[in-house]
């Protein structure tokens, strides 16, 4: 295949060299880890060093670190009404949730529809603290699900703010940190966080991996989503995915040990992407570009083009780019989030998400404005409405 430019991060990270090698080392591991012999003990080792990395990774101890199958899982095992925390036996009556969630937590885990109640956000992309307030001030001890950054735009959200607002209604606050981790600082305990997901596929990890973590010893899920053996304990059964794992700690690592650098790498590529798009195309709308973003992330649009034909075109040119959510794609599918932040249908359906990483280059952000002014000027070929794209 020519070379080809990958600006999709957010949808799924290429696998960091150490975790390549963590996951290979594991594979050959022969044990199963709830075995006593040496063999089981090594793969127990391999699942227990990749716990500690991954609890570092957002400052939490190890014990809170419960595997499972990616972010999906993670959030509904999180979305529980029965959460017990301390001496609190009773289910949680009301699920509270930002507007832009990923679908994973807009499915709302084990909460009947009518409990869960939307919060909205404002047109930059935040979610609206004061309704947030208003909300949690009707409802006893809600839980409330709020992502730290948003896959589509990369609008981080006031989580510490909304942490502080639902510790005082005693509720309990679910952060999806998905797409923060590797990318901006995540600390569970500066984020008032109670219970807080990560997937590894985002971080250089492989995918089909992730953990739920707890910001708070004494939160127990009674009734597990997967039940039958005692592993994790006894939140999550069945024999442990060891390779996936290691490789997820490998790279929970790596992440930690480089996130000063390579977030400053990403960013400086964003500045230079989102020149770019605005020499290219005046009119251009970068959603959410007020707003505090995370380093790697542009959602844009230009009123007239198609999403899905601009992707086909950029794919064309050997640029891999989205038209939002990875989950999405695929179904024609309006962003739920571009229309929670009063986006007009129009601009909705031309927005398409630039995401890159800790090895995108400078070459591929000149590889995807080439494309760009190809695919903008190829779209409005003949058309009287040729918005401002400049030569
Ligand atoms: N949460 C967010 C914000 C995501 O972007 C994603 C994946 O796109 C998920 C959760 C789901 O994670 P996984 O792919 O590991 O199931």
């Amino acid at each position: 295949m020519a070379e080809r430019a990958y600006l999709d991060w957010n949808a799924t990270a290429p696998l960091r060299p150490e975790a390549a090698d963590a996951l290979r080392a594991a594979l050959a591991l022969t044990g199963n880890p709830s075995s006593v012999h040496a063999e089981g003990r090594a793969a127990r080792h391999a699942v227990e060093q990749a716990r500690e990395d991954v609890a570092a990774l957002v400052g939490a101890r190890p014990a809170d670190v419960i595997f499972t199958s990616g972010g999906t899982e993670a959030n509904m095992l999180a979305l529980t009404p029965s959460i017990e925390t301390g001496s609190e036996k009773k289910p949680r009556g009301k699920l509270l949730m930002s507007a832009i969630e990923h679908s994973s937590v807009r499915a709302g885990g084990r909460f009947a529809r009518s409990a869960i109640a939307d919060i909205p956000v404002t047109a930059d992309g935040r979610v609206d603290l004061a309704v947030l307030a208003e909300a949690v001030a009707t409802c006893e001890r809600p839980l409330v699900s709020l992502m730290l950054a948003n896959n589509e735009t990369g609008v981080i959200q006031p989580v510490t703010e909304a942490a502080a607002i639902v510790n005082a209604a005693a509720g309990l606050l679910h952060v999806d940190a998905v797409q923060a981790a590797g990318r901006i600082a995540v600390d569970i305990g500066a984020l008032g966080a109670d219970l807080l997901t990560l997937s590894a596929h985002k971080i250089g990890g492989p995918k089909g991996v992730g953990v739920l973590v707890r910001g708070r010893e004494d939160i127990h899920f009674p009734e597990p989503l997967i039940r039958g053996g005692g592993q994790e304990r006894g939140l999550r059964a069945g024999t442990e995915n060891v390779p996936g794992i290691a490789a997820f700690g490998a790279a929970a690592r790596a992440a930690r040990a480089l996130l000063a650098a390579e977030a400053a790498h990403m960013l400086a590529l964003r500045h230079r992407l989102e020149a770019g798009l605005r020499a290219v195309t005046p009119d251009v709308v970068i959603f959410g570009a007020g707003a505090e973003r995370l380093p790697n992330t542009t959602l844009f649009a230009l009123a007239g083009i198609k999403a899905e034909t601009a992707i086909i075109a950029f794919d064309l040119e050997g640029v891999a780019v989205s038209s939002g959510a990875a989950c999405s794609s695929g179904k024609v599918q309006p962003s739920h989030v571009l229309a929670a932040m009063g986006v007009s249908p129009e601009l909705t359906r031309a927005a398409v998400r630039v995401s890159v990483g800790r090895t995108s280059t400078e070459s591929e952000v000149e590889r995807f404005l080439n494309a760009w002014r190809k695919v903008a000027g190829a779209l409005f070929k003949g058309s009287k409405e040729r918005p401002g794209i400049a030569a």
